[in-house]
Order: C-alpha cells, then structure tokens, then sequence
C-alpha cells in the first residue's frame, strides 16, 4: 500500500457517499439532527482538494495529515472521532513506506481504539463501531491467514454490510440516537452506513 492508493481509495469513497446520499441523510434525520451526510461530504471534499498535495508524501504522515484537516472540518460527534481514526493509522503507520497488509491491518485496528477511546463507546451502543469493530477483527484475522485480496475483500464487504443492518435492532446508548430510547428501535445508526459505504468502496478499488 502507499499514497496514491490510499488517495484513490478516498476519492472512491467520497463518489460512494455521494451515490448514498439519500439513505445517509434521512438516517441522521430519523434518529439525530439531519447533519451527518453534510458532515461527511465536507469531510471528502477536502480530501479531494488536498490530494495533490498528499501524492509525494509517505502513507504514515499522509493520513496523519488527513486526520488533522478532517478535525477542522467534519464537525458533530463524528469529526472528532473520524479524525482521530486517520491520525492512529497515521502514527502506526510512521516511518513505513508500503506498509504490507499486517501492517496496514493493525494501523486500521490502531484507528478503531482510536474512536473507542474518544468516544467512549463500545459494541452495542448503536454507533459507527458496530461496524468498524468486527470489521477490524475480522482484517486482522484475514491478514494474518494470507487470505487473497478478492476473499478478503468480499469477506469484509459482507461483514460491514450485516453488522449495519444489526445496528436497527438496538438502542442507542452513545450520540444522539440515545435521547431516543426504543424510538431508535428499527432505523440503522447513520454513522454505521457512512462505514459500510466507505469499506465497501475501499474493497472494490483495492481489488
Ligand atoms: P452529530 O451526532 O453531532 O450530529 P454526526 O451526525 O456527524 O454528528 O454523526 C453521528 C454518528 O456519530 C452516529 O450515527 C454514530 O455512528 C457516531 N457516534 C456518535 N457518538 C459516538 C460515540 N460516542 N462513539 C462512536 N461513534 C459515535
Ligand atoms: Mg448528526
Ligand atoms: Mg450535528
């Protein structure tokens, strides 16, 4: 893995937010304030227009740079957190220049304590970690078999996927879903399909 793919995968990820828009949008309306896909195409956008300058750069501080710009710019409860991800893949990843897929496997588990720890949360509480969690475990298992990019990447597309459609049977007890009690009941957490769009979207460019 370096730069360019990286950057590649991002703008992969803005263009799969963008298709996703509607369904994004009315999830934040249904059980938060509306604002998380406008949170998250912010987030892209800058992303976008930061890239040239990124190209040149290791991996370790391109995404510890993205983290920085991210926290300025995202907004809400998931800026910070978004944020800190990309700035715990970058400091994991320090000093690497094609980081192998162990490698970038535990920089992706180093973002998601990141959230943990930020947020405060863990499984269960109806955030973006029902997805980032298991989908962590599961990289780092795959890594560490040699499992091949297609089955590894269909693997965790699917993973994503189950685990934000298991986000509808839950009370929230982080965010602002939690205001809500058992009126959360029934809707996807929004945050947990921002990742599911996003790893589905890093899978098929990687592929
Ligand atoms: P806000 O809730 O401030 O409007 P967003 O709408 O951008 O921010 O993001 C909401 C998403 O943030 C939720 O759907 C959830 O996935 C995630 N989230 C909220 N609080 C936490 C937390 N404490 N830990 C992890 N994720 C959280
Ligand atoms: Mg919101
Ligand atoms: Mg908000």
């Amino acid at each position: 893995m370096n730069t360019p793919m990286i950057l590649d995968a991002l703008a992969a990820v803005q263009r799969a937010i963008l298709a996703n828009e509607a369904q994004i949008e009315s999830l934040d309306r249904a059980i938060g304030d509306g604002d998380h896909f406008i949170n998250v195409r912010r987030g892209c956008e800058v992303l976008v227009v930061m890239a040239p300058e990124l190209n040149g750069v290791p991996p370790g501080l391109a995404l510890h740079k993205i983290g920085m710009k991210l926290l300025g710019t995202i907004g809400g409860a998931s800026g910070p957190l978004i944020s800190s991800f990309f700035m715990a893949m970058g400091k994991t990843l320090e000093g690497i220049d094609e980081p192998d897929r162990r490698q970038f496997a535990a920089a992706f588990a180093s973002g998601v304590e990141a959230i943990k720890t930020r947020g405060k949360a863990d499984v269960g509480e109806k955030t973006m970690l029902d997805v980032l969690i298991p989908v962590s475990r599961l990289l780092l298992k795959l890594a560490d078999e040699d499992t091949l990019l297609p089955a590894l990447c269909a693997q965790l597309t699917q993973e994503a996927h189950h685990n934000m459609l298991a986000t509808k049977d839950m009370i929230a007890s982080k965010g602002r879903a939690s205001f809500l009690g058992e009126r959360a009941l029934g809707h996807i957490d929004p945050g947990c399909k921002t990742c599911e769009v996003a790893i589905a979207a890093v899978c098929e460019t990687v592929l």
